[in-house]
């Protein structure tokens, strides 16, 4: 009996002691990739992504189509599977507008005339009508108009045959459930339709970035201007800019009419296409264990920018070329392993972020595993530019959250924040909200502490002002945490 004992003791021993010395080489080996991982490569994914050829990857357009292909050649490069049906590609319908020049804007007042400056001073709105308008204006505050919430932003006032100054967002700040009945008024589509439906022909948007999130309508032909601009306007017509927001942010109703020498005159040129097609990029690696592999983890990030104006191209280098190609970096780490993931990994490089959410919309709506199989997406947006990681939603999913926590402080060591999923009854305004919205547990990654300046939605958002040294980061905690949560048999 205590032979047996002894015997059996010392096969346990040694089959203890062959499992340990397994997991040690299994830990070397994903140490190895986990050193490949390189901030060369890495900065040249996102150099190519930002390159001219691709005129700033407007979703829609046939030079995002391009980047999107050469997306799926490295996939297809590195062994990572077309995840729709043998395609790369999930497509979807995606208006766009192409903004073949500058155009003019000119303000004048009286005799004083004032030719402006791009980008200083104006930037031409994305989806503007072509054309010329010139008129005086009129203050529209938030542009609202909700007869059943007893509010009108444009009850005091007569825009007809005018040029409106608008606002963005809504008179209501409080994210409960009383949110959700402003919300459909927060979109840009709404307010410009509701604008030509009072009869103005054109408008200044005192919020200076480009922004193809809106919609073109025939005969509306607006821009974006500097705030500066706007305080001019204002300070002009013997108001105070500040005051008047703050009024607005009150619910207030403070629109009015500027002085009657007080005009704009807007040219635009633009070339709409409301029937063109955008996609999804979609690969993915099968999971190695038998049972396993019927569950995925997504990892994505929006792969469109804001395109191109006149001869100059917004890179959309941080915004998202960087959490696409954090997303590459980690993806052909994840395909080269020599160990293997037990869950099934699907990238997608989402279109139609800066339309408004299409790619991420149309996945909840079309998703290519079921969302119950689901069990967790990461969603990278302007992961570049910093010092440290912000990685929303740990605070929630404590048991996918410690996978990300034990990489970064055992092998990356930077600062890394964390929060709960907060249900937001506002507008969703990124594609991390839908997926999370569609049930799917979600972690949003982005970048803390910038080193170099943001140039959100700008002609400057280029390459140099990334920190590849964080991208080769982002790309290293993806590629360990999502190992750690493809291989957690405890989950
Ligand atoms: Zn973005």
């Amino acid at each position: 009996m205590k032979t047996v004992t002894f015997a059996v003791s010392l096969l346990l021993l040694t089959s203890v002691t062959l499992v340990k010395a397994q997991e040690t080489t299994d830990q070397e080996k994903i140490r190895s990739t986990f050193h490949s991982i390189s901030s060369n490569e890495i900065l040249e994914y996102v150099e190519e992504l930002s390159a001219p050829q691709y005129k700033g990857r407007l979703s829609g357009s046939p030079e995002y189509l391009e980047a999107a292909a050469w997306c799926a050649g490295k996939f297809r490069e590195w062994g990572i599977q077309p995840a729709n049906q043998g395609s790369y590609f999930q497509y979807f319908q995606n208006a766009y507008s192409e903004v073949p020049s500058l155009g003019e804007l000119v303000y004048s007042n009286g005799n004083k005339r004032q030719i402006l400056q791009f980008p200083e001073d104006y930037l031409p709105g994305s989806n503007s009508a072509s054309g010329t308008v010139e008129a005086n204006l009129v203050y529209v505050g938030y542009g609202i108009t909700a007869p059943e919430l007893g509010y009108d932003d444009y009850k005091n006032v007569d825009v007809k045959g005018k040029i409106i100054v608008l606002e963005p967002g809504i008179p209501y700040t409080k994210n409960d459930t009383t949110m959700m009945k402003w919300t459909p008024y927060a979109e840009h589509r709404y307010k410009f339709r509701n604008a030509v439906k009072h009869g103005a022909i054109g408008m200044v948007y005192p919020n200076l970035i480009a922004n193809p999130n809106t919609v073109n309508l025939d005969g509306f032909v607006y821009a974006h201007v500097s705030p500066g601009l706007a305080e001019q306007i204002f300070s002009d017509a013997g108001k105070d800019y500040a005051e008047t927001k703050k009024q607005l942010q009150n619910g207030e109703i403070p629109s009015f009419a500027f002085g009657p020498g007080q005009k704009i005159k807007i040219s635009a040129e633009t070339r709409y296409f409301p029937d063109a097609q955008s996609c999804n990029v979609v690969g993915w690696i099968e999971g190695s264990d038998p049972v396993l592999k019927e569950e995925v983890i997504i990892i994505g990030g929006h792969l469109d920018g804001q395109g191109k104006m006149g001869d100059v191209v917004f890179p959309s280098a941080l915004d998202n070329g960087s959490g696409v190609a954090d997303i590459l970096g980690a993806a052909k780490a994840l395909a080269t392993s020599e160990i293997k993931p037990k869950r099934s990994v699907l990238f997608i490089l989402i279109g139609g972020e800066e339309c408004g959410l299409y790619g991420s919309k149309f996945y909840a709506e079309n998703p290519l595993f079921p969302i119950s199989k689901t069990r967790l997406m990461i969603n990278l947006d302007m992961v570049g530019n910093g010092t440290g990681f912000y990685l929303t939603g740990g605070k929630t999913y404590t048991s996918l959250f410690r996978h990300f926590e034990t990489a970064n402080n055992e092998w990356i060591h930077r600062k890394m924040q964390t929060n709960e999923v907060r249900k937001n009854y506002g507008r969703p305004r990124s594609d991390a909200s839908i997926f999370e919205n569609a049930g799917i547990p979600t972690f949003g990654l982005w970048t803390s502490g910038s080193v170099h300046p943001v140039y959100y939605h700008h002609p400057m958002d280029k390459t140099n002002v990334l920190t590849p040294e964080i991208m080769e980061d982002a790309a290293k905690l993806l590629y360990l945490g999502v190992m750690g949560v493809a291989n957690d048999e405890t989950l």
